[in-house]
């Protein structure tokens, strides 16, 4: 008898995005003429980089020769990759890491999700609420959970409510916890913290033998100066934080897979008879173990993000993003519409006009503006009376849904 892991019946159906689907296709199949604006998907829109391209071309080229041809490459990533990763990403924020402290991997989902792989089913996990559903699920999946009560919230995760009221930085846990979700700047809110901010929480870890889970994968979209792209510009991070990035939303890679952990070699967790052993060794373990590596053109093309040309492309594409998401912003401030976020992340949070819950302002938002979002309550119980636009997309499309906003809405 095959028996499956029961924590998956615990899950919840992904309930969200497929909601968001019927109801347009509803709206769209009563309303063939109207023109609808997808203004809610956390995807990139925009092509590759011409310089990565031309480097994923001459990769696959090289597979085509006997004397350029790449096999199975380092588990653990090319250290031409890493060390360009350290040399144009890390050492500008004042950050010294080591090639064998950097993992590349097909994308940074994957690695949030297999890092639990490392960790005792029995430390206490906080998460943030609303969330990035990946954090929470995969919890419940390994059984670190009990079952959901009528609001969403597991049993047995200790939730960090992400709201206006504490400028989206949450409060310390009154109980002890062991593992930190914190993602900056953020999905779905697009609020960043401060280094101060950051600083309690890495003091915190510090205090309690806790690590943080740092989720940068927004890092590059950051304008406002000062702002941390890194955990570990904070004193002390290296000795509590492992810090999670992608290619996917920097450089367009969603689908091309790319993503990195960073698990510094001074960075140490508990055995179950109390000595301290490191994390790097463990993943290192873990990764030759359960992965081959990302592809080796992939990697090449990863590597060309960093060139002079490729950086100037690819930051000439986040600066389109961020018009949109200026564009989006002024124009529902204009309209009377509280907004957080869009400076320092491609996403709005916005407050729903005249209390409405995220559901209630989705369908008027549809079925008056013809505009899609995504309902803040979807990410989580403290998401309600919030809703996100995305910032991905097409600026004729973007200012468009703008104006229809502002005709609806503004006075
Ligand atoms: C998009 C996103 C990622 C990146 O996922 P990939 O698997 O690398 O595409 C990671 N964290 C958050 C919060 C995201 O929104």
């Amino acid at each position: 008898m095959a028996r499956i892991n029961d924590h998956y019946l615990k899950l919840k159906a992904g309930y969200l995005f497929p909601e968001i689907g019927r109801r347009v296709r509803e709206f769209t199949s009563a309303n063939p003429e109207a023109k609808v604006i997808r203004l809610g998907i956390g995807d990139v829109t925009q092509p590759l980089a011409p310089a990565v391209l031309n480097a994923f071309r001459s990769a696959i080229d090289d597979l085509a020769t006997e004397d350029r041809f790449a096999g199975y490459g380092p588990e653990q990533g090319y250290d031409w990759l890493s060390q360009v990763i350290i040399d144009k990403s890390y050492k500008p924020l004042g950050v010294e890491l080591k090639a064998n402290e950097v993992f590349i991997s097909d994308g940074s989902k994957c690695d949030c999700a297999n890092i639990l792989d490392i960790f005792a089913l029995d430390n206490i996990v906080a998460i943030g609420d609303p969330v990035y559903p990946v954090y929470n699920d995969t919890n419940v999946m390994v059984g670190r959970t009990g079952e959901a009560d009528e609001k969403g919230y597991y049993k047995g995760i200790v939730y960090m409510p992400f709201t206006a009221e504490n400028n989206f930085v949450p409060e310390l846990p009154s109980e002890k916890v062991d593992i930190i979700y914190l993602c900056y700047p953020n999905n779905p809110t697009g609020t960043v913290a401060t280094k101060e901010q950051l600083k309690v929480w890495v003091d915190y870890a510090l205090a309690n033998d806790a690590i943080i889970f740092f989720d940068a994968a927004y890092e590059a979209f950051i304008t406002t100066p000062g702002i941390p792209h890194s955990i570990y510009e904070v004193e002390g991070a290296k000795q509590c934080s492992i810090e999670f990035r992608s290619f996917s939303k920097t450089a367009g890679f969603t689908g091309v897979r790319c993503g990195l952990v960073v698990v510094p070699e001074e960075l140490m967790g508990t055995t179950a008879s109390g000595e301290k052993y490191s994390l790097n060794k463990l993943w290192n373990r873990r990764t030759t173990t359960k992965f081959n590596g990302a592809s080796y053109p992939v990697q090449k093309a990863a590597a060309a993000v960093y060139s002079d040309e490729g950086w100037m492309q690819v930051k000439a594409t986040i600066d389109y993003y961020m018009e949109n998401a200026r564009i989006i912003r002024e124009g529902l401030t204009a309209a009377g519409i509280t907004c957080y976020g869009g400076v320092d992340a491609p996403y709005i949070w916005l407050q729903t006009p005249e209390g409405m819950s995220s559901w209630d302002f989705f369908d008027k938002l549809l079925n008056e503006c013809h505009v899609v979002g995504t309902p803040g309550s979807g990410f989580g119980p403290s998401g309600e009376g919030y809703f996100r636009l995305s910032a991905f997309g097409d600026r004729e499309n973007v200012e468009t849904a703008v104006q229809r906003i502002k005709a609806k809405w503004g006075k």
